[in-house]
């Protein structure tokens, strides 16, 4: 079993990222990797073009191994995809990380729940690694809704499945709802029924790195934002980092009003994106920093490209997002900005 890593020992690491982007003291390794390991999908959904990608190159165990080798730093990873569970060795991956990052806690995996056997099996090998592991499986809306906009005649069914599978493991599972176009008139009835085993609520996001999908239109505007409050408003807080989630709730109405930076942007600081074809990036709207195929991760983080991206992130000259892989590290990296924002008029 991991033991738990003391709270001074995290406050550390927000304390390091907090002076290195305000202050210009040294940067640390980043605390968070969202780590695509790959792009295959076998759900076809209607807003993320992943599972036609091309591209389906991928970093095998070693590559891994190299990287996690260099990231002392690490408290949390995330493991994504494309589908994570289609890859064999994602319990490998994770145990890799346990055996070369000392600070590694927290692994969080989101999944479309298709292949329950499957996701099952590997839950089981990933709880044992003794790392606190987090599943959310993607649910849209009620059964018709969700399987169109997933592109699955029994996506819905296989998920629902999955969930309670994973419950009976006993591992931390929610759901996690996207609101979209497609499912914006049905979703509030969707959320009463389904709000005890939600965590977490996003809106469709665009990324010609990572959904590969700048050809659908971003939500935003009145609408959606309404939505967001209504949301913020019914969301039970139920474990500690529930608050968090309501105060995301709260920031991502004002976000889709204005289209601003909410908080001081930590990406790049705190975290970093590794693509499957071993570019790395502050987050998916920002240019790659380099590749693990050609430079070690340490080169790529303290080179010059990415002091330079750095400079360009701390002046807001980027695409401006709230998308919560990125924007957890920023509530976390900056609670009491993220408690003026959210609860400010
Ligand atoms: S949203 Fe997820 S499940 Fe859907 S195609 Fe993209 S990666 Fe696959
Ligand atoms: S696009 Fe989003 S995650 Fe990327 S630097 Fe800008 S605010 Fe941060």
């Amino acid at each position: 079993m991991v033991a738990s890593l003391s709270y001074p020992a995290f406050a550390k690491k927000i304390a390091q990222t907090r002076m290195a982007r305000d202050w210009g003291f040294d940067l640390p390794l980043p605390w968070k990797l969202l780590v695509e390991i790959t792009k295959v999908c076998n759900n076809k959904c209607m807003n993320c073009s992943i599972w036609s990608s091309p591209n389906k190159q991928f970093l095998s165990l070693e590559d891994y191994k190299k990287m996690f080798m260099e990231n002392k730093n690490l408290f949390w990873l995330s493991l994504t995809g494309g589908e994570p569970f289609t890859r064999p060795d994602i319990d490998q991956i994770a145990k890799l990380a346990v055996e070369h990052c000392p600070d590694v806690r927290l692994l969080s995996i989101p999944t479309n729940g298709f292949w329950t056997e499957r996701i099952v099996e590997k839950t089981k090998a990933l709880m044992n690694t003794g790392l606190e592991c987090h599943i959310t499986i993607s649910l849209d809306g009620p059964q018709d809704v969700h399987n169109q906009i997933r592109g699955m005649k029994d996506g819905w069914q296989r998920a629902i499945k999955t969930f309670h599978a994973l419950k009976d493991i006993g591992v931390s599972v929610r759901y996690q709802s996207t609101l979209h176009a497609q499912n914006m008139a049905v979703f509030k009835e969707f959320y009463k029924e389904y709000a005890k085993d939600i965590g977490v609520l996003t809106f469709t996001q665009t990324s010609d790195t990572y959904y590969e999908n700048s050809n659908i239109k971003a939500l935003n505007g009145e609408e959606p934002a309404e939505m967001f409050e209504w949301l913020a408003d019914n969301f039970e807080v139920r474990e500690k980092h529930d608050y968090f989630e309501k105060m995301h709730l709260k920031i991502a109405a004002k976000y889709l009003r204005k289209k601003e930076m909410m908080l001081p942007c930590t990406a790049g600081f705190s975290g970093a994106y590794i693509a499957t074809d071993g570019n790395v990036y502050p987050c998916f709207s920002m240019p790659s920093w380099g590749s693990l195929r050609e430079k070690s991760f340490k080169e790529i983080w303290y080179g010059e490209k990415a002091n330079l991206e750095r400079a360009k992130i701390k002046e807001k000259a980027c695409p401006k997002c709230w998308i919560n892989c990125f924007s957890f590290q920023d509530m976390v990296t900056y609670p009491e900005k993220a408690i003026v924002k959210a609860y400010s008029r």
